[in-house]
């Protein structure tokens, strides 16, 4: 299948079993809002439980936080954003479409790339096993020659970013013909700068208000923080402040679903420490970040690291954690090395001071910063995507039908176990009620009596629920069910008394918890 039709069937998807909703959809919708829904929000609350816990459980010295959404203004002056908040944007003058002109530049470096990977592809086929795909890569004509385009772009691409100019961004959509995909013209405005954040006013009266900003990002909560947390907590650098919560950008171009949204989740965590210190730091956050999202089984070679072309300028090392999404490689998560600015920044601008005192170094300095920032949004869509699968399978009367199975990583999955009983009487579906009000305080369980067993399983199977259950006559004569496990559609009678542990296991977070820290 296309991955074009994987995506528009799991975007279908997400609506139809109450994953994600348009919000407004009563009044046509809003550009680029979304309301999670039953078994949406069951996930995201998951997701964020995995990463809060993965920071906050596992390292002592990581600590969490809740700062408000509204900052005073002149925070936003300090961090930049005011001034620098922008994305370049270009519009067509025929369909008066609007996009980011750093987007389509992007995509055409990848369709070089995609070229590249189809020759390979091609090949591979013909000459099975002998194929030396480094060897081939380095000497196919075609493949050398979208690989030398994709150079060339990237070249002038970076250095126009660098050096901020936005002619030569258009230049560059025009000499590589870069069309609008609606019009299919190359009638291109010149490329302006558009500030992403999102102004409202504060204070009842229009001379008294103030202009204040919603937050674009959670991190500003966190360095005006710091010395609270450090002086409350006592903290000893090096150390970290985690933190959940709502950003929101103005986006130009609002595409491809809950990948960019106007209003969305992040779930960020600063890491202070000495200066000099911060680029191993770095290292060492790349690689337990990477091992965090490795360890949901989605897959190795879904995720891959991508360093930025352009740093900003408060920056020396940045990075980003792609996933492998339907669309192409996507950045689901930034890890950023933002040197001492955004505290020199703070402490300039309120005219405090913002130091640190190293009792080991026997000095104060400004802590450098390392961050980990990744969208719980986006997260989300990776793992949607990653598990959205489609099989034959063998239905009633041994006739092959199709089955969607979510194969959700089970300490995930909104729902855990349902409890289905055979048919509704004889008795079946109390104890498959007294089952679920046994185990409903270890995890979430559904309860389901409707359609036929099988149209049941296929339901629970398009949620991902890891375990379903039948409790049928002979349960009520030896106190056994039969358990079927999603992924392998396999059958096995069971003692009820052992459900608790065997479900438990399987989906609590200590056995992955674990796993992160060997
Ligand atoms: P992009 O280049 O895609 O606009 P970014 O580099 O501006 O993203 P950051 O500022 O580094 O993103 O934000 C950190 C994380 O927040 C991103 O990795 C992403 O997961 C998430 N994020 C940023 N913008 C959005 C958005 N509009 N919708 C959903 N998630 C977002």
């Amino acid at each position: 299948m296309a991955q074009e039709d994987v995506f528009k069937k799991l975007v279908a998807h997400c609506k139809e079993y109450g994953f994600v909703f348009q919000s407004s959809e009563l009044y046509d919708g809003l550009g680029a809002v979304y309301d999670y829904g039953q078994n949406g929000v069951e996930l995201k609350n998951n997701l964020k439980k995995y990463w809060w816990d993965s920071m906050v459980l596992l390292n002592d010295n990581v600590v969490g936080l809740d700062s408000a959404i509204f900052m005073h203004p002149t925070v936003w002056k300090a961090s930049g954003h005011v001034d620098a908040f922008n994305d370049p944007l270009i519009d067509n003058k025929d369909s008066k479409k609007r996009y980011r002109a750093d987007v389509l530049i992007e995509d055409l470096m990848a369709k070089y790339d995609g070229k590249a990977d189809k020759e390979v592809e091609k090949a591979k086929k013909k000459f099975g096993e002998k194929f030396d795909e480094a060897l081939f890569r380095e000497t196919n004509p075609r493949v050398q020659a979208n690989i030398k385009k994709k150079e060339e772009v990237h070249q002038r691409f970076v250095k126009a970013l660098n050096d901020n100019d936005l002619a030569e961004l258009k230049q560059i959509i025009i000499d590589y013909d870069i069309a609008c995909s609606i019009s299919g013209t190359k009638n291109w405005t010149d490329v302006r700068q558009f500030n992403l954040m999102f102004g409202t006013e504060m204070g009842s009266t229009a001379d008294g208000a103030t202009k204040i900003f919603l937050r674009p990002e959670t991190a500003q909560g966190i360095f005006v923080n710091f010395l609270n947390v450090q002086k409350t907590g006592r903290m000893k650098i090096p150390f970290g402040i985690a933190q959940i919560g709502k950003a929101f950008r103005n986006e130009i171009v609002a595409r491809q679903f809950i990948f960019r949204m106007r209003e969305f989740e992040q779930m960020e965590m600063q890491f202070f420490v000495p200066p000099g210190e911060e680029l191993e730091w770095f290292e060492k956050w790349k690689d337990i970040r990477m091992k965090w999202h490795k360890s949901l089984g989605m897959g190795d070679k879904k995720y891959r690291f991508h360093d930025h072309d352009k740093l900003a300028h408060y920056a020396n090392a940045a990075t980003d954690i792609e996933f492998e999404m339907p669309f192409g490689f996507k950045e689901v998560e930034g890890i950023h090395s933002r040197t001492d600015f955004d505290l020199s920044q703070h402490q300039e601008y309120s005219g405090k001071r913002i130091s640190y005192y190293d009792p080991e170094k026997q000095e104060s300095y400004v802590p450098y910063v390392v961050e980990t920032s990744i969208g719980v949004d986006r997260m989300f869509l990776s793992i949607m995507a990653g598990a959205y699968c489609e099989e034959e399978v063998e239905g009633k009367d041994g006739k092959s039908e199709k089955r969607v199975v979510m194969k959700l990583p089970p300490v995930l999955a909104p729902v855990k176990l349902a409890v289905l009983p055979l048919v509704k009487k004889d008795g079946l579906p109390d104890l498959a009620n007294s089952i679920v009000d046994d185990l409903k305080f270890h995890f979430n369980c559904q309860y389901d009596e409707k359609d036929s067993i099988g149209k049941r399983y296929r339901r629970q199977d398009a949620i991902g629920t890891p375990f379903c259950i039948t409790v049928d006559h002979q349960s009520l004569d030896d106190q056994t069910v039969t358990i079927r496990y999603r992924d392998t559609m396999k059958q096995e009678r069971i003692k009820i008394d052992a459900l608790k542990e065997l479900i438990t296991k399987n989906v609590g977070m200590i056995d992955i918890l674990k796993s992160l820290q060997s």
